[in-house]
C-alpha cells in the first residue's frame, strides 16, 4: 500500500463544516464570525508516551483526546483537526483500529480531519486541532479579547477547583511498569482512563464566562496549577486532604487500603502529580459558586473545590501531613535531568 492508497484509504472523510479538507495542499477552514480560532498541538512519541504495543484503537482516540483537552481548557469548540504521522510500515492491522479510535472520537466531538503528512519512520503521531470560542471583553488589563478561558486570568481570591478524579492513569502506568500491584479489575478500569481519556469538552464550554483561568491537567495537578499560578502572578492555597479525599477514585483509594498496596502518601502524590488525568484545574470568583455548579451540572461533569489563590506567589499546601510532601512531587518535564517518562 502507498502513502496515497494509505491516506484515501483510513483518513478521507466528508468534511461538511470545513471549506476545503484533504486532498489538496491545505485544507480551509471558515470560522463562524465573531468567533477565533483556538489551535494547540499535541505529539505523541512511541515509547515515550505509550508502549509501542498499546492497542491501536485505544491509540488513536488518546492521540485526539489529547489534544480535545487544551481546547477543553481554553474553552473552545472543537471543529477540526490535521494528522500528521510516521510509520514504521503500513500494516492495515494496526491502520484500521487506530483509524477507527481516532475517528470514533473525532465523529462524537464532530471534529473533522482535514489534512496532514504522512511519513515512514519510528512510530510517531502529532495532531494539530483547531476550535472556536467567540471574541469577548478582555478579563484584565494586558489580556487578549476574547472570551477562553486563560491561564492568565486567576484572580487574587478565586476558588479552586478541579473536575472528576485524579490518579488513575498514574495508577495503571506504575501497575504496568510493575511498581504497583492491582486486582485484575482495577487494572481493567485504571487503564481505561490512561489510554482512553475523556476529555472535558463539555465542562470547557460551560465555564466560559464562569471561570476565571483554566488549564487542563496533563503533567499532574501541581504542576498545571503552578503554570496558572505563574502566568496570573498569583499563589495558592489547596487543602489537600480535600484533594486526598474528594479527587481520589475509588480504585486508588481502595489500592492503599485492604490490599495495602499504596501507602496514605503514594496515594496523595498519584492525585496531586500523578500526570496523564486529562481533568481540567479552573478558577472562578467566589461569587460565581452557583454558576460553577450549573456548569458542572449542565455538562454530567463533576467538579470538587480545593483551595483558593492569595497574593502571596507560591503553592501551600495546607494539609499539615501534606504540606512537607510538597517537594517530592515535581510534574513531568521531559527535559528535567533525569525525568522519567510521561
Ligand atoms: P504535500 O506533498 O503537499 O505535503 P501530501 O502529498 O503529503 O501533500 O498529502 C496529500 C494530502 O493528504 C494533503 O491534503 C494532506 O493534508 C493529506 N494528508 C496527508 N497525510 C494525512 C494524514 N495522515 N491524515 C489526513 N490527511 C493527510
Ligand atoms: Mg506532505
Amino acid at each position: 500500500m502507498g502513502e496515497f492508497e494509505l491516506i484515501q484509504r483510513y483518513f478521507t472523510r466528508p468534511t461538511p463544516r470545513a471549506v476545503l479538507g484533504v486532498g489538496d495542499d491545505c485544507a480551509l477552514l471558515q470560522p463562524a464570525p465573531g468567533t477565533q480560532l483556538a489551535i494547540s498541538s499535541d505529539m505523541l512519541v512511541s515509547g515515550r508516551h505509550f508502549f509501542a504495543d498499546t492497542d491501536p484503537y485505544r491509540l488513536g482516540h488518546k492521540a485526539l483526546a489529547v489534544n480535545l483537552s487544551d481546547l477543553a481548557a481554553c474553552g473552545a469548540r472543537p471543529l477540526a483537526f490535521t494528522l500528521a504521522l510516521a510509520l514504521p510500515q503500513a500494516d492495515p492491522t494496526w491502520l484500521e483500529p487506530f483509524a477507527n479510535g481516532l475517528l470514533a472520537l473525532a465523529d462524537a466531538h464532530a471534529c473533522e480531519l482535514i489534512g496532514g503528512d504522512t511519513t515512514q519512520g519510528p512510530l510517531n503521531i502529532c495532531i494539530t486541532v483547531f476550535g472556536e470560542v467567540p471574541i469577548g471583553e478582555a478579563r484584565g488589563p494586558g489580556l487578549p479579547t476574547t472570551l477562553a478561558l486563560l491561564r492568565s486570568a486567576a484572580q487574587v481570591g478565586d476558588d479552586i477547583y478541579v473536575s472528576g478524579t485524579l490518579g488513575d492513569a498514574r495508577l495503571a502506568l506504575e501497575t504496568l511498569l510493575g511498581h504497583v500491584a492491582l486486582d485484575a479489575a482495577g487494572l481493567v478500569q485504571t487503564r481505561l482512563r490512561l489510554e482512553q481519556p475523556r476529555p472535558r469538552v463539555a465542562l470547557g464550554l460551560a465555564l466560559r464566562g464562569v471561570a476565571n483561568a483554566c488549564a487542563d491537567i496533563s503533567d499532574g495537578l501541581l504542576g498545571d496549577l503552578g503554570h496558572i499560578l505563574q502566568r496570573s502572578g498569583v499563589g495558592a492555597r489547596v487543602d489537600t486532604s480535600i484533594a486526598s479525599e474528594m479527587l481520589a477514585s475509588v480504585t486508588l483509594a481502595a489500592a492503599s487500603g485492604a490490599k495495602g498496596c499504596l501507602s496514605q502518601q503514594q496515594r496523595l502524590a498519584f492525585v496531586l502529580a500523578g500526570g496523564d488525568d486529562y481533568e481540567l484545574v479552573f478558577t472562578a470568583p467566589p461569587a460565581r459558586r452557583v454558576e460553577v455548579a450549573q456548569a458542572s451540572q449542565a455538562s454530567a461533569t463533576p467538579v470538587t473545590r480545593i483551595g483558593q489563590t492569595e497574593p502571596r506567589p507560591g503553592r501551600r499546601l495546607v494539609d499539615a501531613h501534606a504540606a512537607s510532601l510538597a517537594k517530592p512531587f515535581p510534574s513531568f518535564d521531559h527535559f528535567a535531568p533525569g525525568a522519567a517518562s510521561d
